[in-house]
């Protein structure tokens, strides 16, 4: 019998409040170490919790986004372990009572690596979500040659740990379930979820087993910082696994780590040593009526990507493809839906900001953010093509003039006299000099062989200098040569 794997994820997620989870020090990355603390996230015995409104909020924002339902009364519970990076010897989080349950991800084919987007063996599919709760972040230790510190500005860093059921199948789905997660994060503004930042940390848990037998023994990858990474990490455990089973060892339940540059997974330790946790009520904290504020939550619930991408594809005739392309990111969906409200076609818009702009912007090193072309300014541009005012190659030109100096369209038409000629009275006079100029041609056209006329119009496109509108060349063209 083949072996399939099976693939949950836990995926932590520091929340973007500007205040820890349960002290009013700031969160701030990169800042010196052991700068944001207090008697509360140094683990002062004695001093007591008070809890972010804040960080509640976006996870239970979270949690609507997700589909999840948020029970009436969550709680904060502590877990009891020791380590240097958490001196109170025990964490607080959300043990039975979590602020979120239930909900899933809906994977979208272009959350997918794009190698495997044209072979998606579950198109459409969600994976469901076991629960979602908060909890504080520790601190972070620092290795040097002999000795190690600790930063403690991290510690009490407000934490949202969402788990998925063992609803994935392939190490491009779980790919595609961050990617789908990532992108739900942003837009909701619960956070920038930066991997390299640690903002968001992955852990997988992978098993193998024979198709509809019991789950097979889990072993978890932990730590893991990219979402590439995650798909490596997942296929080399899927097959280290699948292998072992084959030549009769057992495998035993275990953490591992992945290292990138050996591309392996390393056991780091097995069941043996796991914690007993002793989970038992934070009782410095109450529990929490959500209904205090879910009715204001509710109303902060923005337009998820998804929703966007279907929107564009019906109300601006967009491709599925560029729907998504546009969609990916919040404030590139914002752009989009800014310029082509008043686009005479919605869909030239989106061709010219994925060909045009987003190239531009990379070569500059720039985002959409600091775009030097507004919204309403490329509109501009947009409708002076599609009107025939100017042609799509002198469009080229007026996009780079518009992109380096920030100038309006119609000013840098202006300047450069570019306006293109769609008189067809003035056209007319310069097509008669071509025929004149080109009997060889002419004949030919005339004898049936039709991509003749091309030579002939090039040629009246050079006597104006580049100005005349092709579409009315062709049709004066035309209706002479049919004289
Ligand atoms: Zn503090």
């Amino acid at each position: 019998m083949p072996l399939i794997p099976t693939i949950g994820l836990e995926v932590h997620v520091q929340l973007k409040t500007r205040s820890k989870m349960f002290c009013g020090c700031a969160v701030e990355f990169g800042a010196e170490p052991n700068t944001r603390v207090c008697p509360v996230c140094l683990g002062y015995p004695g001093a007591l919790p008070v809890m972010n409104r804040a960080a509640l909020e976006m996870t239970a924002l979270t949690g609507l986004m997700l589909g999840c339902a948020v029970p009436e009364v969550c709680k904060f519970d502590r877990k009891n372990y020791f380590y240097p990076d958490m001196p109170k010897n025990y964490q607080i989080t959300q043990y039975d009572q979590p602020l979120c349950v239930g909900g899933g991800v809906p994977l979208n084919e272009f959350a997918y690596p794009k190698d495997a987007q044209k072979s998606i063996v579950n198109p459409g599919k969600t994976v469901r979500l076991t629960r979602i709760h908060l909890e504080e972040d520790v601190a972070k230790s620092q290795h040097f040659e002999s000795s190690t510190g600790i930063d403690f500005n991290r510690a009490g860093t407000p934490l949202m740990e969402i788990v998925s059921e063992p609803d994935i199948a392939s190490p491009e789905e779980a790919f595609a379930y961050l990617i789908a997660l990532q992108q739900i994060l942003i837009y909701g503004g619960v956070s920038d979820a930066d991997m390299e930042k640690g903002q968001l940390r992955c852990d997988c848990n992978v098993s193998v087993a024979e198709p509809g037998a019991p789950l097979g023994v889990k072993i978890e990858i932990k730590n893991m910082n990219s979402i590439s990474a995650v798909r490596r990490a997942v296929a080399y455990e899927i097959e280290r696994q699948i292998a072992a089973v084959q030549k009769g060892e057992r495998l035993v339940q275990s953490t591992r780590r992945w290292d990138d540059d050996s591309a392996q997974t390393f056991e780091m330790r097995s069941k043996e040593s796991a914690h007993d946790y002793r989970y038992f009520p934070d009782p410095d904290l109450l529990p929490v009526d959500t209904s205090v504020f879910m009715d204001e939550v509710r109303t902060r619930r923005p337009e998820l990507p998804h929703e966007k991408r279907d929107r564009f594809v019906r109300d601006f005739g967009v491709t599925p493809y560029d729907a998504s392309v546009l969609a990916s990111e919040k404030a590139l969906a914002d752009y989009f839906d800014a310029a082509a409200k008043s686009a005479r076609k919605p869909k030239n818009v989106a061709n010219w900001i994925i060909n045009d702009l987003l190239s531009a912007l990379t070569t500059a090193e720039k985002t959409i953010v600091d775009c030097p072309i507004s919204a309403h300014a490329l509109d501009e541009l947009v409708n002076l093509i599609d009107a025939g005012t100017i042609s799509s190659s002198q469009g080229k030109e007026v996009f780079a003039a518009m992109f380096a100096t920030g100038a309006p369209a119609a000013q840098i038409v202006e300047e450069r006299g570019l306006k293109q000629e769609s008189d067809s009275g003035a056209i007319e006079a310069l097509c008669q000099q071509a025929i004149a100029n080109s009997p060889k041609a002419v004949a030919e056209y005339k004898a049936g062989k039709l991509q003749a006329i091309n030579s002939v119009k090039g040629q009246v496109m050079k006597l104006s200098q580049g100005k005349a509108n092709p579409v009315v060349v062709s049709q004066v063209l035309e209706k002479l040569l049919a004289e």
